[in-house]
Order: structure tokens, then sequence, then C-alpha cells
């Protein structure tokens, strides 16, 4: 059955040499009980570790079942040793932070056995002991006879074919050592026990066989065997432990050692909390940054005028430094004429500007200088209105056309959202009553913080307010307004002139018309972003475009476009009155001014570069001048931020580093203190894979914990860290922490403390079986 021939295993230590194994030939039967006495340091106890797949022989060969281990892999010697080998000891070495049960299933656990079949096993093997009724308590709570019949129970629980005991009575007093003599000897009923003892008395009375040992040899032999040649066959099982089960193992233990453990996760989690509490900082100020750039941004958007202002040409002016002493006197532009400057803005310029990328500038307004034909029904009759903010009583031109050409149509523009949406306005608006416009013909009122509107312009839209006077949100919102087309507004005399038509009432119902709504009144969020748009009304550029679709071939732009003078009142024109006039009638035409709104300070910088790229190579004529309202407001503050957290996090990165070799430390200790608990598992088959396993399921639940932890404290400390924020700086929620953030933390943290743990694992693993249960 299990055959031993000229083992050898010699110790080298400094200069001594130890023969332990000195050419040890020994066969043993199927079905015996061995006794192996001997003095100290005689080599029992390495000839059962070899025996037993715990140590590894010099030469020579140990042969099982007729099949030699000399080729024999550490899988095979695992599978063995689970299978094949029960092990017990003189110190029993339970495993002390495991239940009775849990370290009888623990054979079983190593090699994947059901739990309920585990149980039923474990179960009868503590019966089989004697230990019926103590089945449920815990290792310390039993006596050393118990403790050794667990430990019995442990090594029979997988009913192996060789029972190896190494000194089992060493510890008990005489009768219990009477009554495991009698267990083991029934146990050798169905198998092969090999036992080491000092006790001649109890190897004479209980084994059927005694071997005498000394200096590494057999003296004596009272039964001797010669193996017969045939052998039954060999089949081993291999081991495997789940992550489970070792999740399982190391949970218990850190059970058992609940202030360390506290301790240990407290420290790790503090370079977690830093790193937290910084992010959820920088997170808010950086939230507090951008809301301030976008404000800004939107009450200084990039704008491109039909007349911009170069200011190169007028600093090249005024740079003059000596007086001259010509006897003459030069003719000469103003440095402020100088430095006008006319843009073209083209269709081709409109195209290149809206190709700019939307990431970049998200709204975008255009601003024409197209009138609107627009009447009201006031009490049962039709007035001319407009959105104009000028006084309408102050003086008689106002109702002429021509004061439309020059101011535009007033009221505001507000911008719109290049993806389709109204984002400007939710961004910087709050609805105050009605809705917020979602078609070109709803517009809205805009009021001061106060809730002050613009008289004149409640005067231009029919209303007859005096100053002070209150007005209910409804008597303004749902105000419906007829914009008519110019072919149904104006009539052609026939001197050929056109006048305003006399009949609004027919003009308002004709199929051209288009109804106007005021859907809200809008108010601003913030009182950094006052005055975005000025109080009065505010419509779409969509519906400038609109009306210049609809009106550019009307009989009276047609008219005009053929005519010099005003086809209205017959005055000559300049130039540039006749285009702006034709504007104004809703000819095809350019745009009176671009706004270009970037959302953040680095944003701009594109925009800006965007359209300078656009000047590049052109004749100064053909360029086109921006002027950038925000352009001495700098971007220090977002790249400050920026570094500071760096600085801070790299901190805090290192405390978690510090964290990590402490956990490193610790799961050092603790491989040195279960040194003995690594032996027990590898007797019971475990591999080195398992014992790794073991170590790095206790620091990921470490690391785990401590992340979980640290994100718990940080999130907790953002309370007292906004209190005194709002109470010093009067920003609110400042500290936010960062879902995404938190999980980052906690992953980071459980990878660099299985990190940090896992060379002590390592190192555990490699553990010499032999050696670690010698271990005191
Ligand atoms: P026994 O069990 O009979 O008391 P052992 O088998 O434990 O004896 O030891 C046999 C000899 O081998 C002893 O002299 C012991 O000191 C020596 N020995 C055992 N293990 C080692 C080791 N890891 N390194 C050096 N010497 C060892
Ligand atoms: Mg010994």
């Amino acid at each position: 059955m299990l055959e031993l021939k000229h083992i050898k295993k010699y110790y080298h230590v400094g200069d001594t040499l130890t023969k332990a194994q000195d050419d040890v030939s020994v066969a043993f039967r199927k079905q015996e009980f061995v006794a192996i006495l001997g003095p100290s340091g005689s080599g029992k106890t390495t000839m059962l570790n070899i025996i037993g797949g715990l140590d590894r022989y010099d030469s020579g060969d140990l042969v099982i079942k007729g099949k030699s281990t000399k080729d024999f892999k550490d899988a095979d010697w695992d599978a063995y040793r689970n299978n094949s080998v029960g092990f017990i000891f003189q110190s029993y070495n339970l495993i002390s932070h495991l239940s009775i049960m849990e370290n009888v299933e623990m054979g079983m656990t190593l090699s994947g056995v059901p739990a309920a079949e585990k149980k039923r096993r474990a179960e009868d093997a503590l019966i089989r002991v004697g230990l019926k009724d103590h089945m449920h308590k815990n290792p310390s709570q039993l006596s050393g006879g118990q403790m050794q019949r667990v430990a019995i129970a442990r090594a029979i629980a997988n009913d192996p074919e060789i029972l190896l005991a190494d000194e089992p009575t060493g510890a008990l007093d005489s009768e219990t050592s009477e009554e495991i003599m009698k267990l083991i000897q029934e146990l050798s009923r169905e198998r092969l026990v090999i036992m080491v003892t000092h006790n001649p008395q109890l190897a004479h009375k209980y084994a059927d066989r005694v071997i005498e040992f000394a200096d590494g040899q057999i003296r004596k032999d009272s039964n001797p065997h010669v193996e017969g040649e045939k052998g039954d066959e060999f089949k081993l099982n291999r081991t495997k432990m789940s992550y489970w089960t070792a999740l399982k193992l190391s949970f218990n233990n850190i059970r058992t050692k609940k202030g360390r453990t506290f301790l240990t996760v407290f420290a790790s989690s503090i370079g977690i909390i830093g790193i937290a509490v910084v992010l959820a900082l920088s997170n808010g100020f950086q939230k507090q940054i951008d809301k301030t750039q976008s404000e800004a941004m939107a009450s200084m958007p990039v704008t491109i005028a039909q007349v911009g202002t170069d200011t190169n040409a007028m600093m090249t002016g005024t740079q003059q430094k000596t007086f001259s002493k010509h006897q003459y006197v030069t003719a000469e532009k103003s440095d402020a004429d100088k430095a006008q400057h006319i843009n073209k803005l083209s269709q081709k310029y409109l195209d290149y500007v809206n190709a700019m990328p939307k990431k970049d500038a998200k709204n975008i307004a255009t601003t024409y200088g197209t009138g609107l034909n627009l009447v009201r029904k006031v009490n049962g009759t039709y007035e001319t209105v407009s959105f104009s903010t000028s006084d309408p009583d102050s003086n008689a031109v106002n109702a002429s056309a021509m004061m439309a050409a020059s101011t535009g149509i007033g009221g505001s523009v507000y911008p719109i959202d290049r993806s389709g949406g109204q984002s400007f306005l939710k961004t910087y608006y709050k609805v105050i009553a009605g809705r917020y416009p979602t078609k070109a013909t709803d517009i809205v009122l805009v009021v001061n913080k106060d809730n002050s509107l613009n008289i004149n312009a409640l005067k231009n839209l029919g209303f007859s307010p005096k100053e002070g006077t209150k007005l209910k949100f409804n008597e303004l919102v749902g105000t419906k307004l007829q914009l008519i087309a110019n072919d149904d507004y104006y009539q052609q005399l026939p001197t050929g002139n056109f006048i305003p038509t006399q009949d609004l009432a027919k003009a308002a119902s004709q199929s051209g018309t288009k109804t106007l709504t005021v859907t809200g009144i809008l108010r601003v969020k913030s009182k950094n972003s006052d005055g975005l748009l000025a109080s009065g009304v505010a419509y779409s550029a969509a519906l400038t475009k609109a009306v210049m679709t609809a009106n550019e071939d009307s009989a009276i732009v047609t008219a005009q476009t053929a005519s010099e003078t005003n086809v209205m009142t017959g005055a000559r024109m300049d130039a540039a009155t006749r285009s702006a006039w034709l504007a104004s009638l809703g000819a095809k035409s350019t745009p009176s001014a671009i706004q270009i709104y970037p959302t953040n300070f680095k944003d701009k910088d594109k925009v800006l570069s965007y359209l300078d790229k656009y000047n590049k190579g052109k004749k100064k004529a053909d360029r086109v001048i921006y002027t950038d309202l925000a352009g001495t407001v700098s971007d220090m503050t977002g790249g400050l931020m920026d570094a500071i957290t760096y600085v801070l996090v790299a901190f805090a990165g290192i405390s978690l580093v510090t964290s990590m070799i402490m956990i490193a430390i610790i799961t050092y200790t603790s491989v040195l203190e279960r040194t003995k608990e690594i032996g027990v598992l590898k007797a019971l088959g475990a591999r080195k894979k398992d014992i790794t396993r073991v170590f790095d399921a206790e620091t990921f639940i470490l690391g785990f914990g401590a992340g979980l932890f640290g994100i718990f404290v940080a999130w907790a400390l953002t309370f007292p860290i906004n209190a005194v924020l709002l109470k010093v700086t009067s920003l609110s929620g400042v500290a936010q922490l960062n879902p995404t953030h938190a999980l980052v933390l906690v992953v980071i943290s459980t990878i660099l403390t299985i990190l940090g743990g896992h060379v002590p694992a390592r190192m555990a693993a490699k553990k010499d079986a032999a050696i670690a249960l010698r271990a005191e």
C-alpha cells in the first residue's frame, strides 16, 4: 500500500549536517496500526511529514499503491493530502476563529464538497469521535481531549486511507490518552494508521506493529511487511478552494479581531477621506466658477456689428509722441472715425459663423433691421403698435417708418440655442407668469428684478399705464398682436407713393396676417446676469427671418429697390440710409448685429480664434471685426483651481500610499500570526493559490471596508464644511461628493490594499508546510 525506498532527507544548518532520514526503507500494509518510537530528534516527524506529502524527500522514492511519487507535481501532492491522508497533531492545530463544524468541514471545503454533504459527513465524524453533544461549540470551549477528538474528526471526515498522528496524546493526561488511543485503534480497523509516540507502553498496548527509530534510521520493526507487486488503482481528486470560501475564512478571522480591524480600516481610510473631500470641494468650486463664467459670458457676448471699431487702428493714431514743427495744418479724420470699420456681414460670413463648433458657442443671436407691421385691437379698434421702448408721446416723428429704420424695431432678440432649444432663456431667465416661448410667433415680456417693466414698451404695445400702475400678470400674458404682411399694410397711391393703410381692421383680417402672442413674463434668475435682455419685449430671430421671407418680394420692397428716393415720402436718401430703410421694409438684408455667447472663457478663446481665422489673408476691407467685451476678464480662476486640486490630491494620495504600506505590514503580521493555520490548511490539502487567496480576500475586505468607510466619512464631512463655507463665503453647497469619484475611490482603495497585501500573501503561500507546522 505504502512504501518508502531508501528515503534520504538531510538538513544543512551552518556547518552541521543533520540526517533526518538516513536511507529509510519500510513498507506498510493497507490496514494496520503502526506505532513509531524513538528519541526526540531522531526523525520521526520528518518521516511522517514525508509520508503525508507535507515535506519532500531528497532522494529515494515514496511509492503509494505501487505508484512512484518522484514525478508528483504540487497539485498532485495537494490532492494526495486532501483525499488520502488525515493528519493529527500533538497540539491539535484547530483553527481558533472557526467553529468546530467549520474546522471539521475544512478539508471538504477545500475540495469543494457540497454544503449538505459536507455537513452530514462532518456530523458523522464528530459522532464517531464522541462529540455529538459538543458539535456547536467553539474550539476554545473544549478540553484538551475534546480538541484532539475534533482534530481526529477533521482528519477522518474525508475518509482517508492513511491517518498520520504525530504524538497525538503528548499533551494529554494518561486517562484521556487511553481514550484517544482506543479511538485511534478503532479507526485503524478501516485504514492504515501511522502514529508517532514517545510512550512505549501505549505503543505496545494498542499498536499492531512497533517501529523503533534512531538517528534517522529504523532500528527495529516488530512486524515488517514486504510490499507486494500489485497495487490497487491510485486516483486523486484535485482540490480547489472557491473565492467565496476564502472570503468567508478571512471574514471569520477579521471578526475575531474587531478592534484591530476597525483601527486598520480607519487608518487606511484617511487617504481616501482626504482625496474625497478635496475632490468634493474642487467639484463645488469649479461649479461656482463655471456658473460665474457662464453668467459673465452671457452678459458679455462676442458682438459683431455692422460698424466695428478697429482698436489697433485707434492705438496707432494716438501714438504720436513729438510735437509737429510743420508750418501748416493737415486735414485728418478723428481717431475714432479712423478706427471705424464697416463689417461686410455677407451670407458667406454668416455661414462661416454658423459653422462654428456647437460646443464652443451654444447660443448665437442674429439681429436684423427688419421692421414689423404690428397692430393690436384695443377696446374694439385696431391700433398700430410696436416693440419699441422710445416714448411714443415725445415727438411726432416717432410715428414715421424712418424712425423704425434707424432704431430697428425695438425690443430684444434672444439668442436661439443652435441645437434648436431655448437653453439661453431657460438658463438665465425664469418664468414668473405664463411659459417660455416655443414658436417664432411667441413673444415674451422681460421685467427687471423688481418686476418693473419699461413704461414706453407698455405704451407702444397699446396699453395706457401711468407711472406706478400695477398690472396683473393675466392682463399681459395672452395679449395678442397682429403682424400684417407688407402688401396688406401698404397701399400705393395713384401718385405712385406708398402709405400705410387706413383700414387696419381689414388688413388684420387678411390671410397673410400672423398672430403673435405674449406667452410669458420672464425675469433673470441671478443678479449677476441682470440686464442680458433689456426690459420690454423679447422675441426670436426666427420671427424676423419669417417676416423677411414674407416681405422680400412685396410691392413696396420691389418699388423701393428700383427707386433712389423714398417711395413713401419722396425724400432723397444717401446709400446708408437707403439700405437701412430697405432692410426695415423687409428686403433681404444682412444682419445688423451678430452676438455669440460662448459658455466659458476657454470656449470664448476658441470662438475668437475661429473668428480670427476668417480674416487671415483677407484685404483690410473684407475683414470682419468683432468686439470682445469680456476680453479683459481673465481665465485665471479656472486654471488655479485645477492646480490647487492637483496639489491637494497629491498630498492626500501620499496618505493613501502610506495606508497601503501599513496594510502590507498588517498583512505580514497576520501571516506570521497565522503560520500554524497555513500549515494546517496545507495539511488538509490547500494549494498555494488557496493560501494566497485567503490573504488576498482579507486585504480585499480591509481595502473595500476602508474605501466605504472613507467615502462615508467624507460625505458626512461635507455637511459641516458646507456650513462653514456658507458662513465665510455665502456660497451654499460647495462641497459635493461626485458619486463617480466615490465609486472610483472605493475601487482604488481596494486595489491598492490588495496590492499592498499581496506580497505578504505570496510569502504565506510559499511557506513550507512542514516548517509552518513546527512553528509555535
Ligand atoms: P522527531 O520528530 O523525531 O523529534 P524531527 O523529525 O522533528 O525529529 O527532526 C529530525 C531532525 O531534523 C532534528 O535533528 C531536527 O532538528 C532536524 N530538523 C527538522 N526540521 C528541520 C529544518 N527545517 N531545518 C533544520 N533541521 C531540521
Ligand atoms: Mg517530532
